[in-house]
C-alpha cells in the first residue's frame, strides 16, 4: 500500500516540476532548458524522498532497543526467513507439490547496529511475500549491549495489532 502512494506522489511531484517548467518563461521572460528541468526534477524528487522516507513511511519501531536511536545500519548477512507459509500447503503446512507456481510467505529475522551506540538489535519483521530486512518490524529485541545508558527497550507488536 505505502509503494502505491509513492508512485502515486513520485507521478504527482513530475507533474508540479512540468508545471514549474512552463511557467518559467512566464515569470522569467527566457526560454528554459532542459537540462534545467532535469536537474530541478532530480533535486525535488531526492528532497521529497528524503523527507518522506524519515517521516510518513518511516517504521517508528524500527530503532536501537539500546540507546532509542534511528540511525541503525542492516548487518549484512544477518538476514533469515523464518518458517515458510505456502499459498497451498499439505495438512501438516509442507509445500503442496501438485500446484504449480505455488508462492511462499514469510518472516524475517535480521540484525541491525546502531551507529550511535554500537549495540546490535535483532528484528523480526511482518510476514511478506517478499521477505526482507525493509518489511515492517513487529518484535524488536536487543542482542549486545551500547556503550552508554539504556534508553531504548524491547518491543513487540501488541496482540491484534
Ligand atoms: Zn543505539
Amino acid at each position: 500500500m505505502a509503494r502505491f502512494l509513492w508512485k502515486l506522489l513520485e507521478l504527482f511531484s513530475w507533474l508540479v516540476i512540468t508545471l514549474f517548467f512552463w511557467l518559467i518563461p512566464i515569470f522569467f521572460d527566457k526560454e528554459p532548458s532542459l537540462w534545467l528541468l532535469v536537474i530541478i526534477g532530480f533535486v525535488v524528487l531526492f528532497v521529497i524522498d528524503f523527507i518522506f522516507s524519515r517521516t510518513v513511511f518511516r517504521d517508528k519501531e524500527k530503532k536501537c532497543a539500546w540507546c532509542d536511536g534511528t540511525k541503525i545500519k542492516y548487518k549484512l548477512l544477518s538476514g533469515q526467513e523464518g518458517p515458510k507459509l505456502w499459498n497451498s500447503s499439505n495438512k501438516d503446512g509442507s509445500k503442496d507439490k501438485r500446484v504449480k507456481n505455488n508462492n511462499y510467505k514469510a518472516s524475517y529475522y535480521s540484525e541491525f547496529e546502531c551507529k550511535e551506540c554500537s549495540a546490535t538489535t535483532k528484528f523480526n519483521h511482518e510476514i511478506s511475500s517478499n521477505p526482507s530486512h525493509l518489511a515492517n518490524v513487529k518484535q524488536r529485541t536487543l542482542v549486545s549491549k551500547g556503550n552508554n545508558d539504556r534508553k531504548g527497550t524491547d518491543w513487540r507488536i501488541p496482540f491484534g495489532g
